[in-house]
């Protein structure tokens, strides 16, 4: 097989501006740096007094290279582009009064690089979803001035769920401006976390947490109706759909069984399936087991699939070699690899 241009939709960065500033913080979110016994280094972000995540110094110093390194290892895995976003935990979870700042900062930030490499990298906007009309605007801008071609946003709210209508102006402007938006998880909302706590991250993060938490997250929006206020609006979920490709037909079955009187119910008028199938892409981040990629392959089509690595969590050579094994054809794979990105971000070349 010749070898397919591809675009890493899910990779992610992080300035050392935006690591001082939760370093700096005395409230959690903070973070904080630790060695272990053989001098490794590793960052802990603490998301409460006994809840923390952390990442090898390597990892770090990968997500703060925005040049050089990260392009080399790039072009050894022959990945073309990535589109990138602020590593989680991002200003979603921030004080009101800091993070339109954060995220406005790290916006220009990023604006720098990608003027550097216009043909590497995608910006994918942060935004501070807790002021709407706010991060709205600065959505426009980031697409209108700084020529970045969606945004991201990192699950829960400080616990808030976007499907209340006060964020609905962040969707409004995305479905205008004909940008996607990329529903990345982040840790549990204080009210789904507890559950978890006994085993730490490594439960609540991307073993289950993150992946629950996301799934939980695209059903609110999709319950709420947001799809038929807004049917142009396009969501990109990450680790082949958090689940929900397996899950679509009892989703469905869920859905059509009338509720009893005085029951709540979903207020979307079609079934679920419909909106995911309408609305959404997968992307291939950390997920290249072959099952789980036949499962979203085969519920939810070539069309609706994009590959990603979620960078540098994970190694950008191995998944694309993983990736070009997949028991599909060449024309799929390359919808996959980039023919769906380069369409869903309107890039300007391709070939
Ligand atoms: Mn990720």
């Amino acid at each position: 097989m010749i070898p397919m241009k591809k675009i890493d939709v899910e990779a992610h960065f992080l300035t050392e501006e935006y690591v001082n500033h939760l370093m700096a913080r005395n409230t959690f979110p903070k973070l904080d740096t630790v060695e272990d016994e053989n001098g490794g280094k590793f960052q802990r972000i603490w998301y409460g007094p006994d809840l923390c995540q952390s990442r090898t110094d390597s990892v770090t110093n990968r997500l703060l290279d925005l040049g050089e390194g990260r392009l080399k290892e790039m072009d050894a895995a022959g990945i073309d582009m990535q589109a990138l976003s602020l590593c989680s935990p991002g200003c979603e979870i921030l004080n009101i009064a800091e993070s339109a700042v954060v995220a406005r900062k790290t916006n220009d930030a990023f604006y720098q690089v990608t003027k550097k490499y216009p043909d590497r990298f995608i910006g994918l906007a942060t935004l501070a979803p807790q002021e709407p009309k706010r991060a709205a605007d600065e959505l426009e801008r980031a697409v209108k001035e700084l020529g970045f071609k969606g945004a991201n946003i990192n699950s829960n709210i400080r616990g808030a769920y976007l499907d209340d209508q006060k964020y609905w102006p962040i969707f409004e402007k995305a479905e205008k401006l004909d940008v996607p938006i990329y529903l990345h998880p982040t840790m549990l909302s204080s009210s789904t976390l507890k559950p978890y706590t006994s085993y730490g991250a490594i439960l609540a993060g991307p073993s289950l947490g993150f992946a629950a938490e996301t799934a939980l997250h695209v059903m609110r929006l999709i319950c709420s109706g947001i799809f038929d206020k807004y049917p142009g609006l396009n969501i990109i979920l990450g680790h082949l759909g958090e689940g929900l490709p397996f899950w679509l037909n009892r989703i469905d079955l869920g859905w059509l069984k009338p509720p009893s009187p005085g029951e709540a119910k979903p207020i979307c008028v079609r079934k679920p399936s419909d909106y995911i199938k309408s609305n959404f892409f997968v992307t291939t981040s950390g997920m290249f087991f072959e099952p789980a990629f036949l499962c979203a392959y085969l519920a939810l089509g070539a069309d609706r699939i994009m590959f990603a690595v979620d960078y540098p969590f994970e190694d950008s050579r191995l998944s694309g070699q993983l990736m070009d094994r997949m028991p599909i054809c060449d024309k799929d794979k390359e919808k996959i690899s980039h023919l769906n990105a380069d369409t869903l971000f309107k890039l300007p070349f391709s070939r």
